[in-house]
């Protein structure tokens, strides 16, 4: 008999928890349509991209695509985004604990499905829809956006015609999200009738909140984004009344924007660097580069550091845009040995890096990195984070992110179950 790909990978990486394999596992390879999926796409939170059947694919619907549930909540707690594929050799069906992740026929783990909260159905008092206020919720996190839109898609090199965003980046694109949201090019300001609005759902949703996160799109400048979080911060501040954590996650700010940030009730801060490697990291973030550039990056982090804490810092990187990107690593040791390095820069001065993957997005990188490889570098880089932080006295979960609503990185799972 055929071993499954579960106990492959369990024999494989004897060292690394059960869940956290199935998590990355599905990360990767996402589950087959059932129709226990489409049943809790009316109840579950919803997915943003629908499941899209294949030619030839069973497809008892009789549609082309189907809402499906966005988070699945695994047996332990942890958090996976959910992928809609054809062809993976997972799926979801009913059993006697509720629901269960099945590999063929074989039941890997029970799981559950991360339900709409009940703000999802109320009105703000204004009587707009909540779920429009720029806010979203992954398990014990609520997400602040009131300007999703990043500016760097509207600026262009002129010497090379190249667009400043980050290589990786769609979901930063100005589109009808910043209309409805009413945010403005190059003002900082949100204006106070959206942010009434996104203070209403945050009190509403608080009892059931462990993280408040901030964020938006990127601006040109710095100190103009610096104001709007300020703004974002003293409005959240007068509603956060049992002292929720909060995490700044904007560009990396100067000192005196941070320092009132403190004042206006953040606790930490999350400074996103993508990629390590600095010639990669001009390539594929070129707008950081131009607009903010690495050594205000590097130190917005390092103030962060002092006024926040060690441990109350963090930074998200791309795992895989190192060799993904023209001209980047030709193998993943080599991309693994640059995220190494980073991770020993950012960990000793107490900075907690955290990744998500990307997957081959070019016919090229696709065939020269086969998804196997991909998942072998990916859990290869966590397990070797887990080491790191270890030897410089960091962990997971911090005040702002845990195993419940990390849904997309591995590094909360690895330090919950090897703690
Ligand atoms: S800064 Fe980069 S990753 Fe962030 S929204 Fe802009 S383009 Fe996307």
């Amino acid at each position: 008999m055929k071993e499954s790909r579960i106990r492959h990978l369990q024999n494989k990486y004897p060292d690394v928890p059960l869940p956290v394999l199935i998590k990355a596992e599905l990360l990767f390879n996402g589950v087959r349509y059932t129709p226990e999926l489409g049943e809790a796409g009316a109840w579950a939170i919803p997915n943003w991209h629908p499941y899209r059947f294949q030619e030839g694919e069973e497809n008892p619907t009789g549609k082309d695509s189907v809402n499906i549930p966005y988070l699945i909540i695994l047996e332990g707690g942890g958090l996976v985004r959910i992928l809609g594929n054809g062809n993976s050799p997972y799926n979801i069906v009913r059993d006697i604990d509720g629901y269960a992740l099945m590999e063929q026929d074989e039941k890997i783990t029970t799981i559950d499905f991360q339900k709409k909260p009940l703000w999802h159905k109320k009105n703000t008092s204004d009587g707009t829809p909540m779920v429009q206020a720029g806010a979203t919720q992954h398990c014990d996190m609520l997400i602040l956006n009131p300007t999703p839109g990043c500016e760097y898609f509207l600026y262009t090199n002129e010497q090379t015609g190249e667009n400043y965003r980050c290589k990786f980046c769609h979901y930063g694109v100005p589109d009808k999200r910043t209309k409805i949201l009413g945010q403005k090019s190059g003002i900082g300001d949100i204006s106070s009738e959206h942010l009434n609005r996104l203070m209403e759902v945050c009190a509403e949703a608080s009892p059931a909140i462990k993280h408040f996160y901030l964020v938006g799109g990127s601006m040109t400048d710095i100190d103009e984004e610096g104001r709007r979080y300020l703004q974002l911060a003293e409005a959240l501040q007068k509603v956060n009344k049992s002292n929720i954590p909060v995490c700044c996650g904007s560009s990396s700010l100067k000192r005196d924007a941070l320092l009132r940030l403190r004042d206006a009730g953040v606790t930490g801060a999350c400074f996103n660097l993508e990629v390590w490697d600095e010639d990669i990291w001009k390539r594929a973030c070129p707008g950081k580069a131009h607009f903010t550039g690495r050594e205000q990056w590097l130190k917005g982090l390092t103030d962060a550091v002092e006024i926040f804490g060690r441990g109350n810092v963090m930074s998200a990187f791309v795992a895989g845009i190192e060799f993904n990107i023209e001209k980047g690593f030709g193998n993943t040791d080599e991309a693994l040995q640059s995220c190494v390095n980073g991770a020993e820069w950012l960990l000793r001065h107490g900075i907690l890096p955290l990744y998500s993957i990307q997957w081959p997005f070019t016919s090229a990188s696709a065939k020269k990195f086969p998804l196997d490889s991909v998942l072998d570098y990916f859990i290869r880089l966590n397990a070797s984070q887990a080491g790191l932080r270890k030897k410089y006295g960091l962990a997971f979960p911090n005040d702002f992110v845990c195993h419940r609503c990390t849904y997309m990185q591995l590094e909360c799972d690895f330090d919950f179950y090897l703690k």
